[in-house]
């Protein structure tokens, strides 16, 4: 079930059975390579970066388990053949990522989780990151927009220009 590894996260594994596991598998792989540098920036390893089951803890976007473990959710609850926008699964990775030094949703985390976005930026425009080029993007890259509620935990300075202005940046 594992598939491939980065220099900074051992394992990286998607749900198996549900429609649609080659966007799953390409998501997680490409978000991972997207965060190698800051990780590595930061010393960060993770032993696993998973995908939610969809029906699992249903109002959470991700979790961080333990600083060794990473979980995000990748599609609807109840509808998993509906997947969230890709930049909205960056920015909860960024925020599980913000865990690995804050523990608690302080305003030291939320200025950290800003943080990362910016050292993300400046990875990618250093050309740090092994990041697809646009016409080897499938069409699903840009998925609708997010349309799950933020829950509890979720960095409310997100907005959409955030994630409007960071999809330009990826080339989205
Ligand atoms: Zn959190």
């Amino acid at each position: 079930m594992s598939q491939v590894t980065t220099s900074q996260i051992d394992s990286i594994r998607y749900q198996k059975g549900l429609d649609g596991e080659a966007r799953a598998i390409c998501t997680l792989e490409w978000i991972a390579r997207l965060v190698t540098p800051i990780m590595q920036d930061h010393g960060w390893r993770l032993q696993l970066l998973e995908e939610m089951h969809p029906d699992e803890h249903t109002n959470w976007l991700g979790y961080n388990a333990g600083q060794k473990e990473i979980h995000l959710r990748l599609r609807q609850p109840g509808e998993p053949v509906v997947f969230c926008h890709t930049v909205h699964v960056i920015s909860v990775m960024l925020h599980e990522l913000a865990h690995m030094v804050h523990w608690e949703h302080t305003l030291d985390f939320y200025d950290f989780h800003e943080q990362l976005f910016c050292e993300l930026e400046a990875a990618i425009k250093a050309k740090r990151v092994a990041f697809p080029e646009k016409d080897k993007l499938p069409a699903w890259w840009v998925g609708p927009a997010p349309t799950l509620p933020l829950p509890r935990g979720v960095d409310p300075r997100d907005n959409t220009s955030k994630f409007v202005a960071f999809a330009r940046l990826l080339k989205l």
